[in-house]
């Protein structure tokens, strides 16, 4: 073999991970078993690169200027960008004021807004509805479910109702973080953990991150409880806790 065919081979290799190859002598006449190995011949180790010396460099966010909530509709299109579009029946975009100056946020369509393509119309969002125009009312802020702006994280239904896998939520992320950004709401509300997870990143559950305030890229964050969670009986301190949440974020948005 000419040097140079050796070379590339052995560069083959090592971009494999190999540390060490073997030569083999022709087998003698007669005998096909292969013969004893030869000496190792050394490749040297490619140079280690030390993560934490990498300077991080910032994304840049895909947002286009002047971006709109027309234009990411129109992104999306017949999105089959992952394995969620293959059961849905309807994309669940977003519904609400385009101005608005609250956002919620919840996890992904269920079985209702499927259908209808609409975020949050079954049992739990008619729970939400309650929330945010019964908590209002209490607190005489004048404030209905379309002033505020309501999506989810993931805008097809996943299936079984199962929660959105990582790469699923990172792809519709995308779209979850254009709509923000064209909205550019005073605050937004996080509805339950995969929520918080998809604006926040971490791994921590409401429980802990409920009751202060976050950021998502500068704009004021709650987190508390998803309604599906509170419809569950034996739910009353949730309930209680996502009322205060709500309450602070209405006053600190309306106020
Ligand atoms: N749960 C969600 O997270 N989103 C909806 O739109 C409905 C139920």
């Amino acid at each position: 073999m000419e040097r140079d065919e050796l070379r590339r081979r052995l560069e083959f290799y090592q971009a494999l991970g190999f540390k060490q190859i073997y030569r083999r002598e022709p087998a003698p006449v007669g005998i096909t078993a292969p013969p004893p190995t030869l000496p190792a011949v050394e490749i040297p180790e490619s140079p280690i690169i030390d993560m934490a010396k990498v300077p991080e460099i910032p994304l840049p966010s895909l947002a286009p200027k002047g971006d709109s909530l027309l234009r990411i509709i129109e992104d999306i299109g017949d999105c089959h960008r992952c394995r969620l579009h293959e059961k849905r029946n309807k994309i669940v975009f977003g519904v609400g004021n385009e101005q608005a100056k609250l956002v919620f946020v919840g996890e992904g369509p269920g079985a209702d807004e499927d259908a209808q393509g609409i975020p949050f119309v079954g049992r739990a969002g008619q729970l939400l509805t309650q929330m945010i125009e019964g908590t209002a009312k209490k607190e005489g802020i004048p404030l209905q479910r379309p002033d505020v702006y309501i999506c989810n994280v993931v805008k097809c239904r996943p299936p079984e109702n199962r929660t959105p896998e990582a790469d699923e939520m990172e792809i519709c992320g995308e779209f979850l973080f254009r709509q923000l950004s064209a909205i550019q709401p005073k605050a937004i509300c996080a509805l339950g953990s995969t929520a918080a997870k998809a604006l926040l990143g971490g791994k921590d559950g409401v429980t802990k991150l409920r009751g202060r305030w976050h950021k998502w890229r500068e704009i004021p964050l709650i987190v508390t409880f998803h309604p599906s969670y509170l419809l569950r009986p034996y739910n009353q301190d949730a309930k209680r806790e996502a009322w205060e949440d709500l309450k602070k974020v209405l006053h600190f948005v309306y106020d």
